[in-house]
């Protein structure tokens, strides 16, 4: 990465106590953002991505959350307090679910000129400020929408609300957590486009949540793999999505369902399931990977920091590839 990076998580890790148990929810998780970049993370429900998400905005419960390692956001540390400092204003978030990220007692236009004062700049529901970031979702009609309760609007038109509020101050980086997961596969798509053309015209940084292959190919320039919290794989998105060198990967691309198969054919689903409890000093994907070793169970595989593709997993490292 160069010394451009907007963010740079080294070594974070998470985990949760409840009453004598602990969960491990992310481990050791090191990657960098460059500005302007957007990068997918991308996992199966459970693999550490949205935690990872809450963390860096410091919205998780402070009880019983232990947090390890550093965030720099343009130098300085998110973790242990610091995101206070920069959320809503330099860093945005949009949910998977527009309904609860939405208050059901104000109108739209309120909210969006909330978000706004957020920033430091004064509005009010009528303002012409609110209309234009209404408008700019490609909402039809915004003065209606920002006279709007958020249950008048149907699922798209919330989440487009959504984004607008996120960039309303016009944040350097904002997180997507699964912002198109609850939405029609029609809506999806249009939601997808106006996300990227939104990052283009306003050259924002985003870290793109999903468990979707599809859309992370669409849209992110790199790729992050995660699986039970830790890192399998990160490169460029066609370098990952196209020839997928960790195990875990090229099964999640095998799972997909393809338009050149015929139709009836089987999915090649990945054998077994995550179970945390399984989690060991060794690979995490060990119990459900066809090509484990015995070392694979023993020793953890990380790619050397400086390597350009990072794939950690033992046979890569070897020099052979996986
Ligand atoms: Fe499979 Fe071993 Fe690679 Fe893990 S390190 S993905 S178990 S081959």
């Amino acid at each position: 990465m160069s010394g451009d990076a907007i963010l740079t998580l080294s070594d974070v890790s998470i985990s949760f106590a409840r009453g004598d148990r602990t969960t491990q929810a992310v481990d050791r998780l090191s990657f960098a953002m460059a500005r302007g970049e957007c990068l997918a993370l991308v996992g199966e429900s459970g693999s550490g991505k949205s935690v990872t998400a809450l963390a860096l905005l410091g919205l998780l419960p402070k009880q019983g959350t232990r947090i390890s390692g550093s965030a720099r956001f343009d130098g300085a540390e998110l973790l242990h307090g610091g995101a206070a400092r920069v959320r809503g204003r330099r860093i945005a978030i949009v949910f998977q679910d527009p309904l609860s990220a939405l208050s059901p007692y104000h109108r739209v236009g309120a909210q969006i000129a909330e978000s706004f004062t957020i920033g430091g700049v004064a509005t009010s529901d009528a303002d012409p400020k609110v209309i234009a970031a209404l408008a700019a979702v490609d909402l039809l009609s915004p003065a209606e929408v920002a006279r709007a309760f958020p249950h008048q609007l149907s699922g798209g038109q919330r989440q487009r609300v959504c984004l607008a509020m996120a960039m309303a101050c016009e944040p350097e980086l904002i997180i997507l957590d699964e912002p198109t997961t609850a939405l029609d596969v029609t809506v999806q798509l249009s939601i997808l486009d106006l996300i990227a053309r939104q990052m283009r015209a306003r050259r924002m940084s985003v870290l793109f949540i999903t468990h979707d292959l599809g859309a992370a190919a669409s849209l992110a320039d790199r790729v992050l793999v995660l699986y039970g919290g830790r890192r399998c794989e990160w490169g460029t998105s066609e370098e990952v999505l196209s020839a997928p060198r960790h195990p875990y990967t090229a099964a999640l691309l095998a799972a997909l369902p393809r338009s050149d198969h015929p139709s009836g054919t089987p999915l090649a689903a990945i054998p077994g399931r995550f179970d945390r409890s399984s989690l060991s000093g060794g690979c995490a994907f060990a119990p459900r990977c066809a090509v484990a070793e015995p070392r694979c169970r023993e020793s953890r595989p990380m790619a050397a920091p400086s390597a350009i593709r990072l794939v950690d997993c033992h046979l890569h490292n070897d020099g052979g590839g996986a």
